[in-house]
């Protein structure tokens, strides 16, 4: 039932145009299950081994999210399954999805991790290197980049957060085209700030699944 209601009461503070990914991490099925069945489709994880478990346990009708730093080693264990990896940081991680996506005979959808937060703990390119990762994505043909995925920093500091998210935004704004249609950012913290500078795309856990230990 909570579970339920969280959902609803995320989904309706949305625009249509805002997608919401149920980040699900360390929850178990079960839970992931009561959100199917409200009518959630898309799930998003940050732990290659547990997004694997739960695509072969649960519905073949979810649409799977990669949200967490991806080591390159682990990119074959989602390659034949995942729908959009968020958190791409190096050309060396894109040349590695690309070659298994290619192996898979799959073009994978991809999001360049954006650093916008004070923390030096965040991954991602730096904003001004990400025009050139865009361009020299070109040469991998199967892997589309499809946006870019920011975090903010952790803070109760407002303004901050604005700050960060509307630096994303500018720089989304400047590399939009055809295929760069979606900017991954906001969480539950910061979701609702997050819609207001312009996201298509938030990253929502705890506020519906309730915290993690
Ligand atoms: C865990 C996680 C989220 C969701 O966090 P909540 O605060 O629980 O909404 C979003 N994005 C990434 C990359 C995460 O790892």
């Amino acid at each position: 039932m909570g579970i339920e209601n969280n959902l609803n009461t995320v989904l309706s503070s949305l625009a249509k145009e805002v997608t919401l990914v149920a980040v699900s991490k360390t929850k178990p099925n079960s839970d992931l299950l009561l959100a199917y069945h409200a009518g959630q489709k898309i799930f998003g994880e940050n732990k290659v081994q547990e997004l694997v478990q739960k695509a072969e346990d649960l519905p073949k009708d979810i649409i799977w999210h990669m949200i967490g730093h991806l080591q390159t080693n682990k990119v074959k264990f989602i390659a034949p399954f995942v729908s959009l990896i968020h958190a791409v940081d190096s050309i060396k991680l894109l040349k590695e999805i690309n070659k298994r996506a290619e192996q898979n005979n799959r073009v994978i959808d991809c999001l360049l991790q954006v650093h916008i937060a004070t923390e030096s703990t965040k991954f991602g390119f730096d904003i001004t290197n990400i025009e050139q990762a865009i361009a020299n994505a070109k040469e991998f043909l199967n892997i589309k980049i499809v946006g870019l995925m920011g975090m903010a920093t952790l803070t109760d500091n407002k303004q901050q957060v604005i700050q960060e998210f509307k630096s994303l935004k500018v720089l989304f704004d400047t590399v939009k085209n055809k295929d760069i249609t979606t900017l991954s950012m906001g969480m539950s913290g910061d979701y609702q700030l997050a819609i207001e500078q312009g996201s298509t795309m938030i990253r929502v856990g705890s506020a519906i699944f309730g915290l993690r230990n």
